[in-house]
């Protein structure tokens, strides 16, 4: 059992001066209870806290971390690169090798723009899409995240096919007037969306593997059916790869499930663990951005030399062999973990797409959309969450998040990792 007063302290003390104590709200534990760890530094596989306490890490930073904490030719790329000055606010090569690689990976990414987060990437492709079409309405999946932006903070509206209204205090209701929030999974809501707004939708915006409310995968052919859709109304196609870009696939859920975006959000992985992500997509669509176009985004960090530097070493990882391994490693896990809620007779279902994975207490089969995901036993996994976390296992605190496996990953946090299930689920 490790010792948590350290955390105890430095919880009561962040409270005093960060709202919840956290800088971004699902750090504070509220969906599992509990008390967060602050992290005093990590490495591999594992976090490390104040006391020393070891974890196996199951967040990495909530994505990005796909060779594990602190990959020495990453740390090296980065001192390299700070050293030769932090921020420049000018163009470099750098940023022209980034948007090519980029572009090697993504063969749908023509052009691409660099920024600090996924927030800004996905409200920006969205600005370009409204741009490129000249059309206001935003279709957007129940559960799936696209950052903070106030029109996509939103939830459907009274009926099928309405625009929404707001799902956070402090965005005005206009901002949400112009979006249509529909269901994961079910084509014929998008239908209807486009027969309700004829002419009047710009792009359809998913997560092409849903992370965000755990690991929920596509049904077949559900992608290349909005992909049809689109291309029937003249509204764009934006995949938001944000987490499943270069984590599901060296080329994100596009290379995997073979559909072509006409935008892409990217971020996370292709940050290399740094404030760094992309937007980009079609040629013409990308034309229409500022200075080339009407479209305005700028950004005074956006291709952060430091940054761009430890995108560049973590791409230069992603090799065929990391994919086969994390994803094996994954499988296994899932295998393990499944074999022990069927030993237990603990209703659940643990669903993953390469290294992403969640353990859902469900009766259900399957999870398919919010719905689904709303419908599990959130008390339980709060119990099954501590009980991890008491036996060193970092697990995303809240039922409705993905879990990541690093290339750091092997044999031994494996056994460690279901040691500690056979106790914990009950
Ligand atoms: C994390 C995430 C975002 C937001 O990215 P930030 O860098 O946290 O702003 C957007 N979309 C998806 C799919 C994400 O998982």
């Amino acid at each position: 059992m490790s010792d948590r007063t350290a955390d105890r302290e430095l919880l009561d003390r962040a409270q005093r001066r960060i709202p919840g104590g956290v800088n971004s709200p699902v750090r504070a534990f509220r969906a599992v209870g509990g008390v967060p760890v602050f992290v005093d530094r990590a490495e591999g596989a594992y976090l490390y806290d104040r006391a020393g306490n070891a974890y196996v890490d199951f967040v990495g930073s909530w994505g990005p971390m796909i060779l594990g904490h602190a990959h020495p030719d990453v740390v090296a790329a980065i001192c390299a690169a700070a050293a030769r000055g932090t921020s420049y606010g000018a163009p470099t090569e750098q940023e022209i090798r980034y948007a090519e690689t980029i572009g090697e990976l993504y063969p749908s990414i023509e052009m691409m723009r660099a920024c600090s987060s996924g927030t800004e990437a996905a409200m920006s492709a969205a600005r370009v899409a409204r741009g490129f079409t000249k059309r206001d309405g935003i279709i957007k999946i129940e559960g799936c995240y696209h950052g903070h932006a106030d029109f996509f903070l939103v939830k459907a509206g009274s009926g099928l096919a309405t625009f929404g209204a707001p799902d956070s205090a402090g965005v005005p209701k206009g901002a949400a007037q112009d979006t249509i929030v529909v269901p994961f999974n079910d084509v014929s809501a998008i239908e209807a969306a486009f027969e309700a707004h004829p002419n009047g939708v710009a792009a359809i915006i998913l997560e092409p593997v849903v992370g965000n409310m755990g690991c929920v995968p596509p049904d077949p052919h559900y992608l290349e059916r909005v992909r049809a859709i689109c291309d029937r109304h003249g509204a764009l196609l934006i995949l938001d790869e944000v987490m499943t870009g270069s984590r599901v696939a060296r080329g994100g859920a596009q290379q995997l499930f073979n559909v072509k975006p006409d935008l892409t959000v990217l971020g996370k992985v292709i940050g290399g663990g740094m404030p760094l992500a992309a937007y980009g997509g079609r040629r013409d669509v990308m034309s229409v951005i500022a200075p080339l176009g009407a479209v305005y985004q700028a950004g005074t960090l956006s291709g952060n030399p430091v940054a761009v530097a430890a995108a560049l070493a973590t791409i230069k990882h992603l090799t065929d062999d990391l994919y086969r391994r994390i994803d094996k490693w994954t499988a296994d896990l899932q295998q393990g973990l499944s074999s022990i809620l069927h030993e237990k007779g603990v209703p659940g279902v643990v669903q993953r797409v390469g290294s992403m994975f969640t353990l859902f207490f469900t009766e259900a089969a399957a999870v398919r959309s919010w719905d689904d995901a709303k419908g599990c036993d959130t008390a339980r996994f709060g119990r099954f969450h501590a009980a991890m976390l008491a036996k060193g296992v970092y697990l995303p605190p809240s039922q409705f998040e993905a879990a990541f496996v690093s290339g750091a990953h092997g044999p031994s946090e494996l056994d460690q990792t279901l040691t500690a299930a056979r106790s914990a689920i009950e």
